[in-house]
């Protein structure tokens, strides 16, 4: 019998023998610790030295070294399996013993060479509900994408630079990828790092030059537009505000958050489309669904009125909230639209 539990080092999933921690954020006291994927916000500093086994993809291990994360070597187990949760590359669900499903970070939308989600049947789901609110509805992939690009076009044809912004890693992939036939595209160094790690897995990132080999060329301060690619932050200080101010750029960022208008005013950009590596609200039904679960726990966001829809559509479904105290209720690694965390 599989149980679930949360304390202030994340989510365990236990049965008899074993003990498993799912993106744990500190030291855990258990068997095996699982990364589904290489958000800094599902990865801690020091996982080694206690003995606990890592089960992740290669392509997560591989980007958490790189981020500077001292890994042990990766552990497969029979029980458990990976299935591809279409976030970000090398992101993945974790099915244990074919009864519990945990998503990680999930999409189920096809963007650029990202693929959607496996979604596995289950008797008990784990479900990440970032976006687990019924306002969070996303717009088409293809239909935000074009419209950018006529925005782009349009100030081209002014001859004025654009600015795209996105967290650096996963989004930012996409943004070098699918806007890749704009030239002179510059891309942001430590977007490129990201890029050079998915070109070895077999996402080929090209044809552009990195944001300090544009200043040495004077690529910038040539009279021609150019697009720039660069992590998603506030344009009102800082490194973008500086760009937007010197070449008179214009700023687009993509972001599921952008489905609130305010978004755009907060970060000081001018203009912001929703788009997400997260499933959207409507999304996120669908993979219950799919899932088709006796016992739903919800976490990350808006785990307690999802879990609230959730009953109200007739699932068994509670939020996976570590509760300090009586009244000091805290959220299991609430995201904000500022979390930075996320790039
Ligand atoms: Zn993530
Ligand atoms: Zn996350």
């Amino acid at each position: 019998m599989l149980h679930v539990s949360v304390d202030n080092c994340g989510i365990t999933v236990d049965n008899k023998s074993k003990k498993i921690s799912l993106d744990p954020n500190k030291q855990p006291n258990s068997d095996f610790i699982f990364v589904s994927h290489a958000h800094s916000d599902h990865l801690y500093r020091c996982v080694k030295e206690n003995g606990n086994k890592i089960i992740t993809s290669k392509i997560t291990h591989k980007i958490a070294m790189h981020r500077g994360y001292k890994y042990g070597d990766m552990y497969q187990e029979h029980d458990f399996r990976l299935l591809d949760s279409g976030h970000i590359l090398g992101s993945n669900g974790l099915l244990i013993e074919d009864e519990l499903y945990y998503t990680g970070d999930i999409s189920i939308r096809k963007r650029a060479f990202m693929n959607p989600a496996i979604i596995p049947n289950a008797r008990i789901l784990i479900i990440e509900s970032t976006f687990g609110d019924p306002d969070y509805i996303f717009p088409k992939f293809e239909t935000t994408i074009h419209k950018a690009n006529l925005i782009i076009s349009e100030m081209y044809h002014q001859g004025i630079p654009v600015i795209l912004l996105g967290y650096t890693l996963g989004k930012a992939q996409i943004l070098t990828n699918v806007f890749r036939h704009w030239k002179p595209l510059i891309i942001h160094d430590s977007i490129d790092e990201m890029n050079k790690l998915y070109s070895e897995f077999g996402i080929s990132m090209d044809n552009y030059v990195t944001f300090s080999e544009a200043e040495n060329n004077n690529i910038l301060s040539s009279h021609q537009p150019w697009l720039l690619i660069a992590p998603l932050a506030s344009c009102k200080n800082g490194f973008l505000n500086y760009i937007k101010k010197k070449y008179g750029a214009l700023s687009i960022g993509f972001s599921g958050w952008a489905v609130k208008p305010y978004y755009k005013y907060a970060l000081g950009l001018d203009y912001c489309f929703p788009l997400s590596d997260h499933c959207d609200y409507d999304d996120l039904i669908t993979v219950v669904k799919k899932c088709n679960p006796e016992k739903i726990y919800t976490f990350h966001g808006f785990a307690e009125s999802f879990a609230d829809s959730l009953r109200l559509l007739g699932f068994d479904a509670n939020p996976l909230v570590y509760t300090k105290g009586n009244r000091n209720k805290t959220y299991l690694k609430l995201v904000t639209f500022f979390n930075k965390s996320n790039s």
